[in-house]
């Protein structure tokens, strides 16, 4: 029987019955035979209390001791579920980042994974104990505890798997896999049984919550699948895999938007070399992340508009930069707009497909929504368009490319 790593989110251990039920679900796995690494979250809201606990404590707290701080959360789950499993005859070992050797880079707070010694998993596996690992945390290499960024343990669960070369990833948690919309504001979603890793990135990249970016990077790089479930239902799961022909034939697989999104116009700023370095450069130093941008020239030749998006929570901050800049730059004005969203269709098929960019655009404007903004790569359309036409947006698109049914057809 192969190696099973499982992971259980923070809403799925979020009180001790539903740790009894997850320790239960592992038991029953267990006695099937298998290793089994299982990957916890912190119970649901413990990772924000303890970021707030610092925030109310400093106005910048460091970010070495933040990591000692929000690392606690994990480490409470993990002994928790191993009593449980104790507890149920099962033998289990509890273990810390840092005790299986999970080495990661020192950015903290978003350190990323270099390697995982598997030792000490294997030694666990040996002396048929389940070995119950703390989402989220590892370690440098000068001992300092480090965290993955939020959402973190579904990196270290792919990572696990990764190395002990399990088949399988199993992610836990409270929805029963990626849907083709967001069902809370569209009764037609539909479950996805199968998604190539490259559509979950978008997904996940695009404001579909279900998986951190980071862990389908993982998964691709080192083709592991990840099967997303639901902890309290046995049916459905969304497999996310590699790509292959029958996925080429759905055109769009799924519509997401994020509403985080704000627009930020230089209007007539000089058309020459070097301008989109000053002003992009000391955005990106001050940690700001640009999404979409967009120049036209204007009539005269000399002067174009430029048009960005960067997320709402760094609209104010992105607006004075440039404010400051506008001097600089010769520019006329600086107009914003943070009542925007970006709506997109994702789906691997375009790759193959003409026309699936203007079916968008054309099912947007029959319904009289205005497009802002437009990008595309190759298995992705996405359109800025104002904030509150965007649930319709989402609806317009979802029957427009007939999701509700399995097939798409232009
Ligand atoms: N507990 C961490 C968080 O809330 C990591 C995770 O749940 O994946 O972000
Ligand atoms: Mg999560």
């Amino acid at each position: 029987m192969g190696i099973i790593v499982q992971k259980y989110g923070g809403t799925s251990v979020g009180s001790l019955e539903k740790i009894k039920f997850v320790a239960n679900k592992v038991a029953k796995r267990y006695r099937e035979g298998h290793d089994i690494a299982v990957v916890v979250s912190a119970m649901s809201g413990e990772t924000d209390k303890l970021i707030r606990l610092a925030k109310d404590l400093s106005p910048s707290p460091d970010p070495r001791e933040m990591d000692v701080l929000v690392s606690t959360g994990e480490q409470v789950t993990i002994a928790l579920l191993s009593m449980a499993l104790k507890d149920l005859g099962v033998p289990a070992r509890s273990l810390l980042g840092f005790q299986i050797g999970i080495r990661t880079d020192d950015a903290f707070m978003k350190a990323r994974i270099i390697d995982i010694d598997t030792s000490v998993l294997r030694e666990t596996f040996a002396a048929k104990e389940v070995a119950v690992v703390a989402g989220f945390q590892g370690i440098t290499d000068t001992r300092d505890i480090t965290t993955l960024g939020r959402g973190g343990s579904d990196t270290s669960a792919v990572a696990l798997a990764a190395v002990l070369g399990a088949e399988l990833c199993e992610i836990y948690t409270d929805v029963d896999g990626v849907y083709t919309c967001d069902p809370n504001i569209c009764d037609k979603a539909r479950r996805l049984d199968r998604i190539s890793y490259d559509e979950m990135l978008e997904m996940a990249s695009l404001g579909a919550k279900v998986l951190q970016t980071r862990s389908v990077e993982f998964a691709k790089k080192y083709n592991v699948p990840i099967l997303v479930k639901s902890t309290f239902t046995d049916e459905g799961g969304t497999l996310t895999t590699q790509e292959d022909s029958e996925m080429e034939k759905e055109i769009v697989s799924g519509i997401t938007y994020d509403k985080n999104e704000a627009k930020i116009t230089i209007l007539g700023v000089q058309d020459k070399p070097g301008i989109a370095a000053m002003i992009f450069t000391p955005l990106s130093e001050s940690n700001i992340n640009v999404d979409m941008i967009i120049q036209n020239v204007s009539a005269d030749g000399k002067h174009a508009d430029l048009s960005f998006t960067v997320t709402k929570t760094d609209y104010e901050k992105a607006m004075s930069i440039v404010k400051q800049l506008s001097g600089e730059l010769g520019a006329r004005d600086v107009v914003g707009d943070p009542s925007i969203a970006k709506l997109s269709i994702v789906g691997v098929g375009m790759r193959s497909h003409a026309g699936v960019a203007s079916k968008m655009f054309s099912s947007l404007s029959r319904v009289g929504i205005n497009i802002q903004m437009i990008s595309t790569s190759e298995i992705k359309v996405s359109c800025v368009i104002d904030e509150k036409f965007i649930e319709l947006g989402v609806r317009v698109l979802h029957e427009a490319f007939e999701l509700e049914r399995s097939r798409t057809a232009l």
